[in-house]
Parts: structure tokens; sequence; C-alpha cells
């Protein structure tokens, strides 16, 4: 396994290894989420093919006041990582490898990102678009591998390689859980005990709403309700940032649940935010 630090080392490695070439972006501090995305990657890419995993704690991100100084980097140990999933080459770039110092080109992308986490952290998806465009421009891959966990991110960097006819195929990944159901996460290192014991309601509360729009519940207030009363009662102390039922692809608000729908959710635990989302369904005719 390579580590390259630089667009231009990068480049150079990736022209003597053998394609398809599989990209996984991340911001380090990898857990068994990122894992399943690498071992996907490592599967479509084949025994021939390239995986590259690119480690960046994206700067334009993050919001004033946001978590990206004391985002966790454990570096040894991601590296470590990797390497036991056969990953091929580590993509480690500095912010100034990624910006240049006077760079004023971002990616916008104009209408799923309006809602949701973009409605609570402006400018976010802006950030996430520009590295995720910038990350694809440099490693040229043929597929990029994502997690449905950041469902809204997914739905926006499909739209933008759409958009902008970028050649690549992306690839979403289903959600990984602890054994009691939490959404794996790197901020979950953050919560306290007590925090992080009363943090599967978010889970539990969106599998009873996904319960009971398979027994028929179809009003949107009282599917929204159920979620919001459990995590009232189960994690008092939470402040709940949002809870939204949106069609899966254009995010759009849904008025009455007809066949499938997201529901995604953030919630605060003191200064963790944690995001997770469930497909919902009417009941099977
Ligand atoms: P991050 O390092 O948090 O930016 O995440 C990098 C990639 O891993 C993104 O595509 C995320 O959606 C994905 N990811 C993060 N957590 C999980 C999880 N629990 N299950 C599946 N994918 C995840």
């Amino acid at each position: 396994m390579q580590t390259v630090k630089t667009a231009a080392a990068l480049s150079k490695s990736l022209s003597g290894l053998p394609g398809p070439v599989v990209l996984v972006p991340t911001m380090g501090a990898l857990h068994e989420g990122h894992g399943e995305l690498i071992r996907h990657a490592r599967q479509i890419a084949g025994t021939q093919g390239t995986v590259v995993v690119s480690i960046f704690v994206n700067p334009t991100q993050f919001g004033p006041g946001e978590d990206y100084t004391i985002y966790p980097r454990p570096l040894a140990a991601d590296r470590q990582y990797c390497k036991s999933l056969g990953t091929d080459l580590i993509f480690l770039p500095s912010a100034a490898e990624v910006y240049a110092p006077d760079h004023s080109v971002f990616i916008e992308e104009t209408r799923l990102s309006k809602g949701l986490c973009g409605a609570s952290r402006p400018g976010h998806f802006r950030g996430v678009c520009t590295v995720v465009l910038k990350l694809l421009m440099m490693t040229r891959p043929q597929m990029a591998v994502f997690g449905e966990k950041d469902w809204q991110q997914l739905a926006i960097i499909r739209r933008v390689v759409r958009d902008l006819n970028f050649p690549v195929q992306i690839i979403g990944c289903p959600t990984v859980r602890e054994s009691d159901g939490l959404a794996c996460s790197s901020r979950n290192a953050n919560l306290s005990p007590a925090e992080r014991e009363v943090a599967p309601v978010l889970r539990k509360s969106l599998l009873e709403a996904a319960d009971a729009a398979a027994q028929g519940e179809t009003r949107i207030a009282i599917l929204r309700r159920k979620i919001l009363r459990a995590i009232e009662k189960n994690a008092p102390n939470a402040a709940v940032d949002y809870v939204e039922i949106v069609h899966p692809e254009t995010l759009d608000p849904v008025k009455k649940l007809q066949e499938t729908a997201l529901i995604a959710m953030a919630v605060r635990f003191s200064k963790t935010r944690l995001i997770d989302n469930i497909l919902i369904s009417t009941p099977k005719k």
C-alpha cells in the first residue's frame, strides 16, 4: 500500500496502477462504516483494479464554531485499517495541497442542498461538492463509493456528477451500525457515556415510524410526532435539529406517504451532532 500526499504524486502512482480505479473519499477516523465502503470498493475493483482511499478533513465544509480543529485524526490506526482491507493507495493531502491560498472557485448544488442539513449548516454542501469534485478530478476514478448514512450528501453528489457530466459511477453503500443500532460515526467518540447510552433512540424511533408506515399510517404529522416523542422521552437532553420526511431523490417534503419516502434526522447531544435516516414504505399490496 502506497501513501501519497500531493496531486502530482497521486497522478504519477495511478499511471502505473491497473484500472478500474475506485475512490473512497473519507475524512479519516475510520470506523466499520468506512470499512464497509472500502471492502465494497475492493470487491468492485476486483483483484486487478486499484482502490484509493482519500483521507482529508476538508476545512471548507465546516462552518465557524464547528468541530474542524478538534476533528479526530488518528492517522497510524487509519493507515493500518486501510491496509488490512486491501487498499492500494492512500491519498493524504494537506489543506494547502487541495486549496491554493487564493482559490476562488466553488461547486454549488442549488436545489437538493437547501433543506435538511443544508438548512442548519449553511455552506456545508458547497464545501462537500467542491472537495468531492476536486478529489474526483485528481483521482479520475471509474467509480466512487459513498455511504447512505449521509443520504443527502449522496443525492447531491449524484446530482453534481450528472449535471456536470463527470464520467464516474457513484455507488451508495448501506449504513453500518453498532450492535445497539447507533449508526457508526467518527463523532460517536465525542458522546459522554450517558449520551452514548441513550443515542440508539434515534434508530429505534426511526424503526418505530417505519413500522407504523408499514401498518398503514400515511399521515406525516403522526409519523414525525412518534419520532419526536420517543426522542423527548428517552433523551430529554438531546436537541432535535430536524426530523423530516422527504422524497428519497428530490428530497422535497412529502405531504402524505405514498409508496416510499425517506425520514432524515439530525439531533444534537451537547456539541455532538448525529444524523440518521431510514426509507419507509406503505404496506405492500
Ligand atoms: P466521513 O469520513 O464521515 O466524511 O465519511 C466518509 C464516507 O463514509 C461517506 O461517504 C459517509 O457517508 C460514509 N460513512 C460514514 N459513516 C458510515 C456508516 N455508518 N455506514 C456507511 N457509510 C458511512
